[in-house]
């Protein structure tokens, strides 16, 4: 095992504790990282000293709650001053009343979680040990960059644009216009640093003075709706507009989010939510929009960033005017329009009832307008009539059904039958 590898650290003054622990995480980590056990607290914070001046790295110190030489979180904040990027679990007896020394433990912050003793393998340690060794990588990492930004620290387009990429979660590497690499990136691309900030995506697409809209694109961002129409239009992809985006797309409406920026409202810039449902360890607030966009994007919401709504107006096209006339000739319905056959029989109705109304239709009238028709032909073959003792205006009541694309009323149950 290279002695750089990076250290998962585990301490426990009783020692079969550490064995096991030692056992368990190497079993599972042990390709990537060194496990070291301690029993006692001079001597495990004397091997974080020497790890620490060897510059080796320590991703996780798992350390005893209730160690006789010292408390575990004293330890935890002693070795975390030695190993600050190293994520810290405190070890504890089952116990989920108030009284565990994890939950104070965790809401002063000198500690990121816990386990609990015993553990369960898959549910307990290598499930968490993942989750942590994931965030671990993540803090520590540059990694991939998705765009080159090119601007001067100063300029106020430079850090606007440099805090949209950052709201949006997309990796990006920032030099300035003046050092040495910033003016190759531009020469690279026969600019000349006039016009800034520049946007250079991995693949070479270049943007000079992008808009917000621009990069949201570059990005696969989308920044305008792809609909005609929709159920619902949501204003604000903050955690309030993306929690109602996922339950009304769940449910089927056709959901429309409006976002002036991108999404993650106030809580995007949140580093640590520890109150939202589900989340007993915190949440950054980044990730947790990030999420829920994406969930309410997987249930089938449009998401349209960098478009602040200015105002809602319901259009004339989906609210259609009643034909002028009332004449039927020139209306065209709108595509997916659905009538049923007895709303069809009523709207025809309806027709009759406004026509009766004459150029003035006042809701007063109705009742009687209504009581009046007597005889009317619906087109069904049976009269209609309604009086004040009626509540129906047809002897008969037809079921139907779909035939060669047309609906047609049931006459014959035979086959209908179970
Ligand atoms: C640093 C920080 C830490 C926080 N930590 C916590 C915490 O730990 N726990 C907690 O409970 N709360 C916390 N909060 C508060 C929490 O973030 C807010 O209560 C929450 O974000 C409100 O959500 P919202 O969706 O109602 O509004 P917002 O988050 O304000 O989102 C509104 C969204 O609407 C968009 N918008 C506005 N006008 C328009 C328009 N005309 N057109 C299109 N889009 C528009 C905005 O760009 C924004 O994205 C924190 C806030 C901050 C700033």
């Amino acid at each position: 095992m290279p002695r750089s590898q990076p250290v998962l650290f585990a301490i426990d003054d009783d020692v079969g504790v550490v064995a096991a622990l030692q056992d368990d995480l190497t079993r599972r980590f042990g390709g990537d990282f060194r496990v070291i056990g301690e029993s006692s607290a001079a001597a495990g914070l004397a091997t974080l000293r020497g790890l620490a001046d060897e510059r080796v790295p320590v991703a996780l110190l798992i350390v005893d709650h209730d160690m006789a030489e010292m408390p575990g979180v004293d330890f935890l904040a002693r070795a975390h001053d030695m190993h600050p990027l190293a994520k810290r679990v405190l070890l504890v007896e089952r116990d989920y009343s108030v009284r565990s020394p994890v939950i104070q433990a965790m809401t002063l912050g000198q500690a990121d979680y816990y386990i609990s003793k015993p553990w369960m393998l898959e549910q307990d340690l290598y499930r968490i040990v993942s989750g942590f060794l994931a965030g671990w990588a993540k803090d520590r990492q540059a990694g991939f960059a998705l765009f080159h930004v090119i601007g001067r620290v100063q300029d106020r387009g430079t850090y606007e644009l440099r805090e949209l990429l950052t709201r949006f979660g997309v990796p990006f590497e920032f030099r300035a216009a003046y050092d040495r690499r910033g003016r190759k990136l531009l020469a690279s691309r026969g600019l000349d640093g006039s016009r800034l900030p520049v946007v250079i995506r991995h693949d070479d697409y270049t943007m000079v003075q992008p808009t917000p809209a621009q990069v949201i694109s570059a990005t696969g961002g989308t920044t305008c709706s792809d609909v005609d129409a929709c159920d619902l239009v949501i204003v604000g992809a903050g955690p309030a507009g993306l929690a109602a985006a996922v339950y009304a797309a769940s449910e089927g409406l056709r959901t429309v989010v409006l976002e002036e920026t991108v999404s993650g409202g106030q809580a995007g810039n949140s580093p640590m939510i520890r109150n939202y449902p589900g989340f007993p360890q915190g949440v950054s607030g980044h990730e947790l929009t990030r999420q829920a966009c994406e969930q309410a994007w997987m249930f089938g919401a449009h998401m349209v960033f960098a478009q602040p709504t200015v105002g809602l107006e319901k259009k004339e096209k989906y609210n259609p005017a009643t034909p002028a006339g009332l004449a039927d000739a020139d209306y065209k319905p709108l595509q997916h329009s659905f009538v049923s056959l007895e709303g069809f029989l009523n709207a025809k109705l309806l027709v009759e009832v406004l026509k009766r109304m004459g150029a003035n239709p006042v809701r007063a009238k109705i009742a009687e307008t209504v009581a009046g028709i007597d005889g009317f032909e619906l087109g069904m073959g049976r009269p209609i009539s309604f009086a004040a003792q009626r509540n129906q205006g047809s002897d008969a009541i037809y079921y139907t059904t779909v035939e060669n694309g047309r609906f047609v009323p049931i006459r014959d149950w035979k086959g209908w039958s179970k």
